[in-house]
This record gives C-alpha cells, sequence and structure tokens, in this order.
C-alpha cells in the first residue's frame, strides 16, 4: 500500500515529495505516525553539499531525523507499546553486538542505522519504522513538539552531563549559541553550574541566550589586521578574562569549556581560557582539521573530549528535565510550517531566517494532515 507521503533528498539542492510504500515492521519494531520534526544543520548541509564527511548522498533518501510522533502499529514481540502512545524518537539503531555496544557507548556502533544519514532514509515521511526500545513515551505534560526537540537536546545532555560530567557550581563556557550551544547552556544551568557563559560573534543571539540559559555573554572582537588566528586567539583570551573576571586558577577559573562552534578560534580560545587541570568538550562541527596549541593543553593537563550524536541514558534525562521543569524548550521553536511547506522550512533554516527577517533558531515541520499550530 502506498500512502506514505516522504520528503526526499534527491541530489544536491533537489528535493521532492514521493509516494513510497508503507514500511514493513519487524516482530520488535514500532510503525510511527510521525508528527513533528525538527530541521538540523546536518540536513541543510546534505540538501547543500550531498555530504558531511565520509557520508555521501548517492541515492535519493528521505530527510528528517529530530521528530516525536504517535505509535501506529506494533510488532508482535512489543510489549510495552500500544498503538495511539506519544513517543520520542530517538534515531540511530544500533547493532547490540560488536564491541562500541556492548561496553555501552553504543553512539560509536559502526553499524548504526541513522536517520537521514546515507545510504538510511529519514523521518520526514508520514510513517517510519523504528525498534520500540528507541522510542520514548511523552509524558502528559510535554507535547510532540517537545518531543521532537529531544533530538538535539540529548546531543546537549550527551557532551554537557555524560561526556564532561558537568558538576554543580562549576563555570562554564559555552561558544556558539545556535540550538545545540544554547541546548548545552539550558543543560549545565539545570545540572547546576554557577556560571554558564554564552560567546558569540552576533549580538542578538547572545541576547537570546542571556534570556534563556546564560548566565554571562561576551561577543569577541574583530580580527586586527595581518594578526594570525592562534595571535587573535591569545588576544580574546586575555580579553574575555579580564572583562568577565576569570582567572587561570581556582573558583573563579574556568572548569569546562563546551564547543557547539566547530569554529578555529573559538576552539583555540577555548583551551587558552580553560583553567589548569579543566575540561573541553568538542560537539560543533567545523572545519575537519585545525590548529590547536597543543603545548598549552598539555601544560594545563586539559581534559579534550570529542562527543558525538547520545548514548545510554541521555534521551531519559534530557526527557526528565523537561518533564521536571528544568529545561525549556518552547522558546526555541521559532518557525513551525506544514508538511506541504517543508522547502519553506528548509531556506528559512538555511539562511537563518525567515523571508520577513525573524532569526531561525530551530523549525519544525509537521506531519502530513498535522497543523503546524497543533503543538500536540
Ligand atoms: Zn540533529
Ligand atoms: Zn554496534
Amino acid at each position: 500500500m502506498s500512502n506514505n507521503p516522504s520528503f526526499v533528498l534527491k541530489k544536491v539542492e533537489e528535493v521532492v515529495y514521493e509516494e513510497r510504500p508503507i514500511p514493513d515492521i519487524k516482530d520488535d519494531e514500532v510503525l510511527v505516525a510521525v508528527k513533528k520534526t525538527g530541521i538540523c544543520g546536518s540536513d541543510v548541509h546534505y540538501l547543500v553539499h550531498g555530504r558531511i564527511g565520509d557520508f555521501i548522498v548517492e541515492n535519493p533518501m528521505v530527510l528528517g531525523h529530530e521528530s516525536a510522533g504517535v505509535v501506529h502499529k506494533v510488532g508482535s514481540k512489543v510489549t510495552d507499546l500500544k498503538p495511539g502512545d506519544r513517543v520520542a524518537m530517538e534515531p540511530g539503531a544500533t547493532c547490540r553486538k560488536c564491541d562500541a555496544c556492548k561496553r555501552g557507548r553504543y553512539e560509536l556502533c559502526p553499524d548504526i542505522i541513522f536517520a537521514a544519514t546515507p545510504p538510511y532514509d529519514g523521518t520526514l515521511a508520514r510513517y517510519y519504522p523504528i525498534p520500540a526500545d528507541l522510542c520514548y513515551k511523552l509524558p502528559d505534560n510535554l507535547t510532540l513538539e517537545d518531543g521532537a526537540m529531544m533530538e538535539p537536546l540529548s546531543v546537549a545532555i550527551h557532551s554537557v552531563a555524560n561526556v564532561a560530567g558537568l558538576k554543580p557550581a562549576e563555570t562554564v563556557v559555552v561558544f556558539g549559541a545556535g540550538p545545540v550551544g544554547l541546548l548545552c547552556m539550558a543543560v549545565a544551568r539545570a545540572l547546576g553550574a554557577a556560571r554558564v557563559i554564552a560567546v558569540d560573534i552576533v549580538p542578538s543571539r547572545l541576547e537570546f541566550a542571556k534570556s534563556y540559559a546564560a548566565t554571562d555573554t561576551y561577543l569577541p572582537p574583530q580580527f586586527q589586521e595581518g594578526e594570525s588566528r592562534i595571535a587573535y586567539s591569545r588576544r580574546n583570551a586575555k580579553q574575555m578574562q579580564t572583562q568577565l573576571g576569570l582567572e587561570e586558577r581556582g573558583l573563579k577559573a574556568v572548569d569546562l569549556i563546551v564547543d557547539a562552534s566547530g569554529a578555529e578560534v573559538s576552539i583555540q580560545t577555548g583551551i587558552y581560557i580553560a583553567k589548569h587541570g579543566g575540561r573541553y568538550v568538542q560537539v560543533g562541527m567545523g572545519a575537519p582539521e585545525i590548529v590547536i596549541p597543543i603545548t598549552t593543553l598539555l601544560v594545563k593537563e586539559i581534559d579534550f573530549k570529542g562527543s558525538f550524536r547520545y548514548g545510554p541514558g541521555d534521551y531519559q534525562l534530557a526527557i526528565a528535565l523537561v518533564s521536571q521543569g528544568r529545561i525549556d524548550l518552547k522558546p526555541l521553536v521559532t518557525h513551525r510550517y506544514s508538511f506541504d511547506q517543508a522547502v519553506e522550512a528548509f531556506q528559512a533554516t538555511r539562511a537563518g531566517k525567515s523571508p520577513d527577517g525573524k532569526p531561525v533558531i530551530k523549525a519544525v515541520i509537521s506531519g502530513p494532515d498535522v497543523s503546524p499550530a497543533d503543538l500536540l
């Protein structure tokens, strides 16, 4: 039966709606009627460049991976979900057998089937088949739109709570005030950070960060003529220390740097302002190769780590923090579109603003036959 309209990336800069067959499900899977899907930088990247690193779009692929929906049908071995359940959908199905899966770091599974990462189809369709254990029932006080936002929130939870192991009363600097950076700030606040300093080169983003989750903001200076990047970063770090009263050691020092920008100068500055014995987590993706002050990193014994997607417990903690009212996702959804308007949603996300000039933080596309105004 073909009643599964899907938003398909055919090739670079070419998207179409296709009628696809309704997917079959295995015994341990459920078929979810997708109701809300957030658009991510990676979706836009595939549209514009057709690839991210070694992941290359070679065949048409359904876009979208930040989704929530309503269970439509359950496989014969599924016991804890039933049709009608409202669920957040974790979009990476892992093999459960490899070394990474066995050791509890399933985000590193080499055989992960991740929605809208080539060659696998994403969730921007009427229906999506998914293992039952990757569906998280939403508490009654959360909407399906909140449910879709659990995906980027889980990215932030993974980096700040799990990879970085944030502790109460710490001072955190977050570079980049886009969706993931803002969510990292929200997680840091929710888990008791004393100071959360937002850094971005766009003043309006800093204003938003301050109203949302940051305790302090910092706008980096302009480049001086002929200045190298590393010299700039050194100067930037000094200015930042002076302006914010940050020290190299002790209670006024920066315990944790989270880079959600991927920008070389942010990463360099982060290493310069981290305290001796501090921690650094890279969650933003930018240029694949950059210069870093490695001797500074060595001398300060900075614990430098990468953070990719999410792993065990991240979705659960995301849902718990929002349900308890410790993180509010609503201010982040700035744009809402119907399924037919998916192209407009992508254009706005790509441009960073809609045609009326309003900046996009997160654009959400509703499923077919769902009104964008209905948050469900
Ligand atoms: Zn995403
Ligand atoms: Zn695996």
